[in-house]
């Protein structure tokens, strides 16, 4: 786009100039994958609901835990063992936590009647010890129960510990009870009250609605609206073993996923629980297993302040509810359309991908065994559709040999080597435009002589024969001082100076033979002053010039006619070198007086 420079230049639209294949093989492949992109994207606007908006929903939870059971503790009172039957209901087994979270012991260790006081520590290996040299005052080991006191005391028999300052007698250090005590916790129920909200669309509901059965157990198939769950059926539901986990503990989450379509024709607004193991299920493996915390009860006796230790083991439910509302939304449909129409440009992405590969390159490469029938099309479906653009360089030149089918592209400098013996790219000379050549002006079209009249032929103007006469015979004559480099006979050494001579050291040839300057058409179409003139008015209609500046121009125009003519395309017109045989000719033909020629500038 040009630089704005005037209000015509802002009120201007560009659009893209394409290319139209008229392929029935593409046009189908276009097609297709235009089918399957439309499919596609029609079948994930309606299963995902794209055109709706979609909101997170913020919700709250209360949970209640029902169940009662039956534990038989083994006690030992006045030196006899007994076991000791108590019930436990709701109050003893569940904690409300923070969160969503509730905890339903199902194990524990007991540590009855401690008061504050010094005892020895419970025998373990950093507690033991022999005398008080293994004792430190004032010592506390985070793992153990109180402060030591610096001496050593018999715990029981031989054993003697480090005696502390804690709360007495210190709590033993056990291994949970296995069976879990409170192993009937998986008949435990909990009803969970769920409220949810999407702000955005203003809509509120709950998972009890009212109609509801409330004397219903959950069932993933049979019940799955019902908000009651036995904890033994959500661990089964995870493949756990209820009684497995109720040793040692766990964390379970219970998910309430609320997706939620609030469109009026569709509605639909129901919680869907699923349940996922939390913590870690390989109990040996880690190094903390389970889920366990410690409480105490606290109670005077004799007013003394006394306390029951309790570390219970037990199983920690979260619950998490997520999920999302949607309603519809044109916006949110326009955005969806929007970027959508990207995938279908898979089709053009996927056919160009073709058309270049499977053009010219892959025939010379040998890649495809049967190359040109699918490369053929495609290599002039790819020379239709790309323009190659060369970088404009000084050094950039192209050079046309006479008796080879190839323009020689040279992008480099010469350091003083002809130009003739320069390394360069091959080009492929761009293809003849025959509706050019009725352009030609109309005495050109006149009938060619047979080989017998070429004596009589007359090139030029009679008018300008007489002063062309001299030429004439120059030109048949073979120059003496033809240079090294030459081919054709016919070149000249350049008069140029010793940096840029290497230029113009070219001939019209790569190997011996006849020069180009001795073909007929060399002639009518390069030398012809009338066809020079008619060319030069063709441009500039009122043209008229004093000689000198005519020659300078018709020289110019001389030099043009050649590379038209034997490079073809307007786009090497500016690099195109002329060999220096047909320079000297054109030269000779339109003389500069003073004959100091400034030669080949690149114009970059
Ligand atoms: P001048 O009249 O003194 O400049 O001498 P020339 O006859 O050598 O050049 C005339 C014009 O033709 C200049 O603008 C040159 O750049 C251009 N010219 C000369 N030689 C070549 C050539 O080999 N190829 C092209 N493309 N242009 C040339
Ligand atoms: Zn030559
Ligand atoms: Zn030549």
């Amino acid at each position: 786009m040009p630089a704005c420079c005037s209000w015509n230049d802002v009120c201007q639209y560009e659009t893209n100039k394409v290319t139209r294949i008229q392929s029935m093989n593409y046009g189908t492949l276009k097609w297709f994958l235009h089918v399957i992109v439309f499919s596609y994207v029609s079948f994930a606007l309606v299963t995902d609901k794209l055109y709706q908006r979609k909101e997170p929903v913020i919700s709250s939870v209360h949970t209640k835990v029902k169940g009662v059971a039956e534990v038989k503790e083994e006690i030992v009172e006045n030196g006899v063992r007994k076991v000791v039957g108590s019930i436990f209901d709701t109050a003893d087994y569940t904690f409300p936590l923070q969160g969503n979270s509730f905890f339903v012991m199902t194990n524990f260790l007991k540590t009855e009647g401690q008061v504050q006081g010094l005892c020895p520590e419970y025998p373990t290996r950093r507690t033991l010890c022999s005398s008080d040299q293994g004792c430190r005052k004032g010592w506390m080991d985070p793992q153990s129960r109180g402060i030591q006191t610096g001496r050593c005391v018999v715990y029981k028999g031989s054993q003697k510990t480090c005696e502390v300052s804690a709360w007495c007698p210190t709590e033993a250090v056990e291994e949970a009870p296995r069976p879990a005590l409170l192993a009937s916790a998986e008949n435990f129920t909990v009803l969970i009250k769920n409220n949810i909200d999407f702000p955005g669309h203003n809509y509120t509901t709950r998972n009890i609605l009212p109609g509801l059965n409330i004397s219903c157990t959950f069932h993933k198939t049979q019940d799955p609206q019902c908000p009651i769950f036995r904890l033994g059926d959500i661990f089964r539901q995870t493949g756990d073993n209820f009684s497995d986990v109720a040793v040692q503990g766990g964390i379970m989450g219970i998910e309430i996923y609320w997706d939620c379509n609030l469109d009026g024709w569709f509605h639909h607004c129901r919680p869907r629980y699923s349940f996922r193991r939390l913590d870690d299920k390989n109990v040996n493996e880690s190094l903390y297993p389970g889920y366990n915390f410690r409480y105490a009860k606290y109670y005077k006796e004799n007013n003394v302040e006394k306390r029951t230790l309790i570390k219970a083991f037990g199983i920690r439910f979260d619950i998490l509810v997520f999920g999302t509302g949607g309603k519809f939304d044109l916006i949110q449909l326009i955005v969806y359309i929007g970027s959508s129409l990207s995938y279908f440009a898979l089709a053009t992405v996927f056919i160009d991908f073709l058309i270049n590969t499977y053009s010219s390159n892959c025939c010379r490469l040998h890649i495809y065994p049967r190359c040109s029938k699918y490369c053929k099309p495609n290599e002039y479906y790819y020379r239709k559709k790309y323009e190659s653009v060369v970088e404009p360089k000084r050094t950039l030149k192209y050079v046309s040999f006479v008796d080879e089918p190839h323009i020689l592209m040279v992008d480099k400098q010469l350091l003083g080597k002809s130009l003739q013996d320069a390394k360069g790219q091959e080009i492929p000379r761009p293809p003849l435009d025959f509706t050019d050549l009725s352009r030609l002006p109309v005495s050109f079209l006149d009938p060619f002589p047979s080989p017998g009249d070429m004596a009589e032929m007359q090139p030029f103007s009679p008018g300008d024969a007489a002063e062309m006469q001299p030429f004439l015979k120059e030109a048949a004559a073979r120059p003496k001082e033809s240079p090294g480099w030459c081919q054709c006979g016919r070149c000249l050494p350049s008069r140029l100076s010793e940096n840029r001579r290497c230029l113009e050291e070219l001939c019209c040839r790569r190997k011996p033979g006849a020069c180009i300057t001795t073909s007929e058409l060399f002639e009518k179409l390069v030398l012809s002053k009338p066809t020079l003139q008619f060319l030069l008015l063709y441009q500039e209609p009122l043209l008229a010039l004093d000689p000198e500046a005519t020659n300078s121009r018709l020289r110019r125009c001389a030099y043009r006619c050649y590379i038209a003519w034997r490079f073809g395309s307007q786009d090497l017109a500016d690099f195109a070198i002329l060999p220096s045989c047909c320079r000297w000719q054109i030269r000779k033909a339109f003389p500069k007086s003073g004959a100091q020629y400034g030669g080949f500038r690149s114009p970059y």
